[in-house]
């Protein structure tokens, strides 16, 4: 696992590596333009096991461990953190896609708060920097870091996946999101996240508690509705940095790796329709094809169609076209 490239970065970013040009001269990394059964094989492994283990899991405990009441809890909190990172950390607060009333503006900081992704501030600073560098120097988690040959892709899978994390360097919040830094507020609900964290976590056995008006309905309800439903949701929201800059169709053109893959859809609330947003990164709604589910421009109409939200970016017919990769 120590294969590294001397061009990490250069030239690896700028060919889509599924239309090969006799022109061009030869990768600069000692991946070839296409992926081989082994790199295919092994990136299948990496997404699809966390996933099985968590399957396989449900019926085993179905009936002792787990029951309708904590599956019901799991999924309201999965999807309402869900969209407060969707809808609030990402779309508002990094991408300004639409304006807020103050309300509105509190309850999605907030919202987003209790998906533990940190601290609100933090996350936008990096997320920026990451539109900012896509996929190139300087981009806090681009799995092409190491390079492009199989060992170098799982590293930098790794990497973008979680490792970027524990990153000594942190972005500087100042330079990145002064807006969110000048507003008190939203100062003070970013330096609550411990407080947020708590709130979310004791929330799924309170409910799962007095539902049921047992400790071991509490028990269960913290494990499904706390434990694996962050977990969950971590693997998801990092999903979009590792596989979505790895792998998917890019019908868009972007200065990047980003694509679009279609079975993160849902469960990712419409962000992994992620080659669209790396094309036109402040519009609101990311699944822009047809038969695209993208929940979060959904929520984002309905608050629209309230008053709660104004000034929506909404991408028409000619922005979609003009952004079309030839
Ligand atoms: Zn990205
Ligand atoms: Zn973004």
């Amino acid at each position: 696992m120590t294969i590294q490239d001397g061009e990490p970065s250069a030239g690896t970013a700028a060919l889509p590596t599924d239309s090969p040009d006799s022109a061009t001269p030869p990768s600069a990394t000692r991946g070839g333009e296409r992926q081989g059964v082994a790199e295919r094989l092994a990136l299948g492994l990496f997404i699809v096991l966390p996933f099985a283990a968590l399957l396989a899991a449900v019926p085993v405990a179905w009936g002792w461990g787990l029951g309708w009441t904590d599956a019901a809890i799991t999924v309201a909190m999965y999807f309402l953190t869900c969209h407060g990172i969707t809808v609030g950390y990402h779309r508002y607060f990094t991408h300004g896609a639409f304006k807020a009333n103050r309300p509105m503006r509190l309850a999605l900081a907030v919202a987003g708060s209790l998906a533990v992704e940190g601290p609100l501030v933090r996350w936008v600073a990096d997320h920026r920097k990451h539109h900012r560098f896509s996929d190139k120097d300087g981009d806090p988690h681009s799995p092409w870091r190491y390079g492009e040959s199989l060992p170098a892709l799982l590293k930098g899978l790794w990497w973008a996946h979680m490792g970027w994390m524990f990153d000594e360097e942190q972005t500087p919040q100042l330079a990145y999101a002064p807006d969110l830094v000048r507003d008190p507020a939203i100062r003070r609900i970013s330096r609550l996240f411990w407080l947020w964290t708590m709130i979310s976590l004791l929330l799924p056995p309170l409910v799962g508690g007095l539902v049921t008006l047992s400790w071991s309905g509490a028990l269960s309800a913290f494990f499904w509705g706390s434990l694996v439903r962050v977990a969950l949701l971590h693997h998801v929201t990092w999903s979009i940095n590792s596989i979505c800059h790895a792998v998917g169709r890019r019908p868009f053109r972007s200065r990047d790796r980003s694509g679009n893959v279609w079975w993160l859809a849902v469960l990712s609330c419409g962000e992994s329709w992620h080659n669209l947003h790396h094309a036109d990164p402040t519009a609101a709604r990311h699944g822009v094809l047809r038969g695209q589910i993208d929940s979060s421009a959904r929520l984002i109409r309905w608050f629209e169609l309230a008053g709660w939200v104004r000034d929506v970016r909404w991408p028409d017919a000619q922005r979609i076209a003009a952004r079309r990769a030839a």
